[in-house]
Parts: C-alpha cells; sequence; structure tokens
C-alpha cells in the first residue's frame, strides 16, 4: 500500500490518469496543462455534479470502481437528459489521508471504464487533501446542435409521456444493502446475503446512462418535447416538467414499468414497489413527452414505455391508481399518501 503523503501531487495525477485515451474530435489538448483547450462546433453543454462521502455515498458497501463508474455515468446522463452527447469530464477530488493510492487508483479505473464505453474523454480535475473523508465533484461537457437541445419546460398538451428503462430497481438495491449492513453491525459473524440480487444491485452499484435512447432519437429523426434524466424519482421529475412548462398531467400506476426483481425486493420488505418507482431515484431512466405521430416511431421499442399524457395545467399533476382513484402527485408526498 501506498500512503498519498508518500507521492507528490504530480505523481499522483499521472499514475491515476495515464492509462485515459483521448477519443474525441473536439478535445484539442487535454490533462497536462494550464488548462484543457476545446473546438466545438455545435451548442455545448455543462452540468456539474458533487458526491460527499457519508452524503451521497457509503463506502461501507460501495467499491470505489462502482463509485468512480457511477460518479461519471450519472453526470453523463444530464447531458443524454438534454438529447446531447457527452464528450469531456474534469474529475476534481478531495481525500483525506486515511486513503491510499490503490484506493484512487481504483476509483480511476471505475472513471476509465465509463469513460471508454461512453466515448468521454478525462480533460483535467483538481485534487486536493481533507481533514476527512472523500469528496468528489465531477464536471462534463457535451455537445448538441442548436435545434436539438431538448428542455424541461417545453412539454405540450397531449404529448404522451414515456420512460425508458424500468424504475424503483436503484431505490430497492440500495434498500438491500442498508440491510445487509445493519445486519453487519449488530452482528459481524454473519455474512451478508446477497446471492440472488443481482439486478436491483447493479441498478445501485453499476447504473447505465441511456446514450442508446438518444441515439435511437438521432437515428429515426424525432425529438422529444421535454425531457429530464430520473435521478430523484418520477415523482420530483414529472413535477419539474409539468411546472416548468406549466402543464398538468396523468400518469397510470398500471403502466408504470417495474422489474419483477423489484416487485420481489419490495415485498420481501413490505413496500410498495410503485413507492420505490415514484419516490426512490438514481435509476439514470429518461423521461419524456413526445408527439403522438413520434411516439408513434419508437412505440415498438420495448425499452420505452407509454405511461400517461400531458394536460392543461388546470387538470392538476396527478396519478391514477390501480384502483381507479385519482393522487395527486407532490414530491416525495405520494408515499405517505399511501401508507
Ligand atoms: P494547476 O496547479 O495549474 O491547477 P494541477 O497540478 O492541479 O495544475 O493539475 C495539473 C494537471 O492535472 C491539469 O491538467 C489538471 O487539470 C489535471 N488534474 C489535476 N487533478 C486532477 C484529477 N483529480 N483528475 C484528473 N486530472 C487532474
Ligand atoms: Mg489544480
Amino acid at each position: 500500500m501506498t500512503e498519498l503523503s508518500e507521492i507528490g501531487e504530480f505523481d499522483l495525477i499521472s499514475k491515476l490518469t495515464k492509462d485515459f485515451k483521448i477519443q474525441n474530435k473536439s478535445t484539442h489538448k487535454g490533462i497536462g496543462d494550464d488548462a484543457a483547450v476545446l473546438s466545438y462546433t455545435d451548442k455545448v453543454l455543462v452540468s456539474t455534479d458533487m458526491l460527499v462521502e457519508g452524503v451521497h455515498f457509503d463506502l461501507s458497501y460501495v467499491p470505489l470502481k462502482h463509485l468512480g463508474y457511477k460518479a461519471a455515468v450519472s453526470n453523463f446522463s444530464d447531458v443524454y437528459a438534454m438529447n446531447g452527447i457527452a464528450k469531456q469530464i474534469t474529475v476534481s477530488l478531495a481525500v483525506s489521508s486515511r486513503f491510499q493510492l490503490e484506493a484512487l487508483t481504483e476509483l480511476y479505473q471505475g472513471i476509465q471504464l465509463a469513460c471508454e464505453q461512453y466515448g468521454v474523454d478525462l480533460i483535467g480535475g483538481d485534487t486536493s487533501s481533507s481533514t476527512k473523508g472523500m469528496v468528489i465533484s465531477i464536471t462534463v461537457l457535451g455537445e448538441a446542435k442548436q435545434t436539438n437541445v431538448v428542455y424541461r419546460n417545453t412539454a405540450q398538451t397531449n404529448d404522451i409521456v414515456c420512460v425508458t428503462g424500468d424504475l424503483g430497481a436503484a431505490y430497492m438495491g440500495l434498500q438491500l444493502l442498508e440491510r445487509e449492513k445493519n445486519i453487519f453491525q449488530a452482528a459481524p459473524e454473519i455474512q451478508p446475503k446477497l446471492e440472488g440480487y443481482d439486478y436491483i444491485l447493479e441498478r445501485q452499484l453499476k447504473p447505465e446512462a441511456r446514450l442508446d435512447v438518444i441515439e435511437m432519437f438521432a437515428e429515426l429523426g424525432i425529438k422529444p418535447h421535454a425531457m429530464i434524466d430520473i435521478s430523484d424519482g418520477l415523482s420530483s421529475e414529472i413535477l419539474h416538467i409539468c411546472n416548468q412548462s406549466n402543464k398538468g398531467c396523468k400518469l397510470y400506476e398500471e403502466k408504470i414499468p417495474v422489474a419483477p426483481e423489484t416487485i420481489r425486493m419490495a415485498e420481501e420488505l413490505n413496500m410498495d414497489p410503485v413507492v420505490a418507482a415514484m419516490n426512490g431515484g438514481e435509476d439514470y431512466e429518461l423521461l419524456f413527452t413526445i408527439s403522438e405521430p413520434d411516439f408513434q416511431k419508437i412505440k415498438k421499442s420495448a425499452d420505452i414505455t407509454a405511461i400517461g399524457y400531458i394536460a392543461d395545467a388546470s387538470a392538476g399533476v396527478d396519478l391514477i391508481a390501480m384502483d381507479g382513484v385519482k393522487v395527486p402527485i407532490v414530491a416525495q408526498g405520494w408515499n405517505t399518501m399511501q401508507q
């Protein structure tokens, strides 16, 4: 094991970043100078996220490689949610002396895997010590033609509301990890029982972003009217779209895609799986609203589900429950109303 105090900052950065390859033409100069140099012809999209140990991640059950992968992918997802293509990231790190070179190498292996998989270049960052714990901040840059950028505030009445993939699995994965951690803390001799829960664990620990969906829109020459990625749960994201677009909507509980593995875990924990989908978050799926004619072109895709439609603001933002009862959607509030 190598203590960080044994190596200089410059040596550390070069050890962590030496295997990263530049993949994009727009990256003119990456790591190694005072600033990176980029050459963009279209609009530039920029987004930043900060992850704080103990607030956003728990290293007692999150492997550092997964953390790096997830931190990068969740940033790419913000660019895809604008209908753009992620091209570069910067990574800024603050770490306490508790971490060794090997731990940071693992973190960067995860970031590198994500960069290779999604065609993104690491072009810089900053490195600092911290008095306690780890903080990771990633800034992503992406590209889109001006006419292709999709905002949250442009949903139109009668649009079909769609989601990609399935929802709630990442949240159930987190519940499982928390349960096993609590059991372990109470009785360290008990081994965590994680076999047979692969799908929800993967959704929590190694999520993917929906570049494939953005590429499909481009191939078919279609563009959603409004879009957002699902990082905080369906309730909160549909409210962003409806509030910013000054619209209402009807979503149908029976249409919300939930994986069998998510339902099984929810049953085991005596929870409602739809609550996980509505309020869970970290799914990194896309929620979008699209015109009926454009919806016809994508509806054959097995991985896109229509869950409702956009209405005038006066209609309210409602979930129609399985039993037909209309429930107003409020961020994090649906949970309490049902239980
Ligand atoms: P400066 O003192 O000019 O800010 P640094 O020594 O901090 O330069 O960084 C040197 C180079 O390494 C820069 O290109 C910077 O973007 C990059 N860099 C620094 N920290 C990181 C990091 N944690 N991850 C990736 N690149 C980094
Ligand atoms: Mg610096």
